[in-house]
């Protein structure tokens, strides 16, 4: 290991992702030419594609309404394609206001319709997941953000509703089991749980698209025009799409979803249980709505955090410092963070603790 990398996105890959992706870098599977110097007409890269589209498919169990796509742009051009796709500039979306991510998507989502923000934590620092709130039954659908990167919330029950559903999982796919079938759209920027920076997945339900009549869409943001064709509407991004299918490769060799929950369960389990009985350190998220994947938290006494920081560079523990917006610190914990980060970490919070006593 080089580093405990608990860096919040792009992250830690596993080793051997990086192993296998360098090689190809050089030599695609023997065929003389890096994978960055292939066509994505070819054989071999839509080989690729495919793979990764399935192994998508295979560990999310998805049913057949389900196309996977793997799209340029990041999560952020999602805030916009959902809407554009979805939203009827009449009609009105429902959306849960669960913090910075959440609310660009509002705001993007304002561009094409109305918006009804039916729940929101901002008046307490989004330090929880609103749990009372009505979704109005004609909704276009509803968007939530299942894990909020930079406050450290996740949402662990999926809201019961008859709207479609409509998910940001950026920072939390492929972490947990859930039944993602209740839901109609699914996307996820790659570069935490899923790979490397520079393809978003969407997975989209075939049945919700083609309803809306009061705009034009252009092509490239056209759900259905990337399904008609395998995902190659036009040139992929071709690396980070092989990385992806490594790391969904990966996750299936590892037992899949429910085998990575276990760990995840665990690494999560261990630091909140310090966070929660060292004296120096405080969650800032209400306990039944933390996140496994991010965990932020703060020092009683704040001018002790840069102290911590620099002992923590030292022992290399990278990553930590949290978000300028929450402050204190955020431990990132994905599916390629070694359960012995976790450890690692924990020991310098008791040493850190000691020395000051
Ligand atoms: N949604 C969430 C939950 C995120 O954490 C992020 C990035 N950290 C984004 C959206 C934006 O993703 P991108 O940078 O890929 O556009």
């Amino acid at each position: 290991m080089k580093v405990h990398n608990f860096n919040a996105g792009p992250s830690v890959l596993p080793n051997e992702v990086l192993y296998k992706a360098s090689k190809a870098l050089i030599d695609f599977e023997g065929s003389g030419m890096s994978i960055l110097e292939i066509g994505h007409r070819t054989e071999p890269f839509i080989a690729v594609m495919d793979e990764a589209r399935n192994l998508v498919r295979e560990l999310m169990q998805l049913d057949d309404d389900f196309e996977v796509l793997f799209l340029h742009g990041g999560a952020t051009t999602q805030f916009m394609q959902v809407p554009m796709n979805l939203l009827e500039s009449s009609e009105t979306a429902a959306y849960v206001d669960t913090g910075v991510w959440s609310n660009k998507a509002i705001k993007e989502a304002k561009v094409f319709g109305y918006v009804d923000v039916v729940a929101s934590s901002k008046e307490s620092n989004y330090n929880h997941i609103p749990k009372q709130f009505t979704i109005p039954p004609q909704a276009s659908y509803l968007h939530i953000t299942t894990n909020n990167t930079i406050y450290g919330s996740q949402w662990h029950l999926t809201p019961v509703t008859d709207v479609p559903l409509v998910a940001d999982m950026s920072s939390d796919i492929m972490s947990r089991s859930m039944d993602f079938n209740k839901y109609s759209l699914i996307y996820a920027g790659v570069q935490k749980n899923m790979g490397a920076a520079g393809a978003t997945m969407v997975a989209v339900r075939k049945s919700i698209l083609g309803k809306v009549n009061s705009r034009k869409i252009p092509g490239i943001m056209d759900y259905r025009n990337h399904i008609e064709n395998g995902s190659m509407l036009n040139t992929p991004p071709v690396f980070a799409v092989y990385i992806s299918m490594l790391t969904l490769r990966w996750l299936k060799e590892q037992g899949g979803i429910p085998a990575i929950e276990k760990v995840n369960d665990k690494k999560a389990a261990l630091l909140y249980d310090e966070i929660d009985h060292n004296p120096l350190f405080r969650g800032t998220v209400a306990k039944e709505d933390r996140s496994k994947m991010n965990a932020c938290f703060i020092m009683d006494k704040p001018e002790m955090e840069e102290e911590f920081l620099k002992f923590c560079k030292k022992e290399d523990i990278v990553g930590i410092k949290g978000h300028r917006l929450s402050g204190g610190f955020r431990v990132s914990m994905y599916n390629a963070l070694p359960y012995e980060s976790v450890e690692v970490m924990v020991e310098a919070m008791k040493y850190f603790s000691l020395k000051k006593a």
